[in-house]
């Protein structure tokens, strides 16, 4: 491999944030969310990797499920969607899945294609997505008793739940205190920032995924003893002197206020780097951090180096990891680490540590 740029995945970093949030949560069950391929993580290897240290996985939809199955994924996966149609109702069945049902068709397609071992029923209690409201949640309850469907968990999802103050937030909250399904009906409310914010919740079930993979969903203040999975790097591959008042990239929105060293790095947001990542936003190299300078392009992207003796072509840079962290590099591109890492692209060689 020649060019320096790839991400790496830590599996030990994945176990320890495993380990790390069930010492949070007690007693809890504890269910990992590993959807969109464990958020650009790999999800058969993380599934593996986490297969001893939780009692469930989740995923969106069948297909995300079935591959988990493939690789010989035992333990149970709850589809986050629910069945779309009636071939996947079947297909929800075949692999002896658990399912979420949000609507009442979704009973019928279950009636029609064969029990499932387990269902989540979902309930909306405000962020109005998906989930039944409190006057559909008799008749579902009927319909699923009718199919011998008696293994039930009711949850719920929050909208803010890294403003644990807001008012929306609270008003879910006491929504889902006044649900109509109550004890002894196994219960699910939190995600990664629910779980970090509201420790005091009692549910059968956690349900984290971001925390997982080392994001610090809304505990930047307090942040949690996590580990980055994730680590992506590059190297210098160009240097040069640019003088007060030229410009450095596209549309040349960077100008030199003063005598600058500009050090091109083999990243772009053709490698999962985002373009909307404003001139500021920090990288690290071994001597110290680096601003941003300019637009990203799709391989490469520009650093300032002036302040920083010992930067060399070849230069190793971390664009996020350790640090800076991918939540610091999120807020610089006005989004949020789960898209940074869900979307990084096949071009991006990874490699995995396992230990
Ligand atoms: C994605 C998802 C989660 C995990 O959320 P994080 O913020 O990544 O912890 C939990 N529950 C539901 C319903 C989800 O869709």
């Amino acid at each position: 491999m020649s060019r320096p740029t790839s991400i790496t995945v830590d599996l030990a970093a994945l176990k320890h944030n495993a380990r790390t949030l069930r010492s949070l949560t007690g007693r809890r069950r504890f269910m990992a969310v590993v959807k969109a391929d464990a958020y650009g993580h790999g999800a058969v290897r993380c599934a593996r990797a986490l297969e001893r240290h939780v009692d469930a996985f989740a995923v969106a939809f069948a297909e995300e499920a079935a591959q988990l199955r493939e690789a010989g994924i035992q333990r149970p996966i709850l589809a986050l969607e629910g069945p779309f149609d009636s071939a996947d109702a079947e297909c929800i069945a075949a692999l002896d899945l658990w399912t979420v049902v949000h609507t009442p068709e979704q009973v019928t397609l279950l009636a029609e294609a064969g029990a499932t071992p387990a269902v989540w029923l979902k309930l909306d209690t405000g962020m109005h997505r998906l989930g039944l409201s409190t006057e559909q949640v008799p008749d579902v309850m009927a319909a699923l008793a009718d199919l011998g469907m008696t293994d039930i968990t009711v949850m719920s999802h929050l909208a803010a739940a890294e403003a644990p103050d807001s008012e929306l937030t609270r008003q879910q909250l006491v929504r889902w205190a006044q649900r109509p399904v109550s004890k002894p009906v196994a219960s699910s409310l939190c995600n990664s920032a629910a779980l970090a914010l509201a420790p005091g919740n009692v549910d059968t079930w956690v349900r984290p995924g971001y925390a997982l993979y080392g994001g610090q969903p809304g505990t930047r203040e307090q942040p949690l003893p996590l580990k980055p999975v994730m680590r992506f790097e590059s190297a210098v591959m160009a240097l040069r002197d640019v003088a007060p008042g030229e410009v450095v990239g596209y549309g040349g929105t960077w100008r030199a206020t003063r005598p600058s060293r500009i050090a091109t790095v083999a990243a772009g947001y053709g490698d999962g780097y985002p373009r909307s990542a404003d001139s500021g936003t920090p990288v690290a190299t071994a001597w110290g951090i680096a601003p941003l300078v300019g637009r990203v392009s799709m391989d490469m992207l520009s650093i300032d180096v002036t302040d920083l003796d010992g930067v060399t072509i070849g230069t190793s840079v971390t664009l996020w990891g350790d640090s800076p962290s991918i939540d610091t590099v999120a807020d610089h591109a006005r989004t949020i680490g789960y898209e940074l890492t869900t979307r990084m692209p096949a071009r991006t060689p990874i490699r995995v540590i396992s230990q």
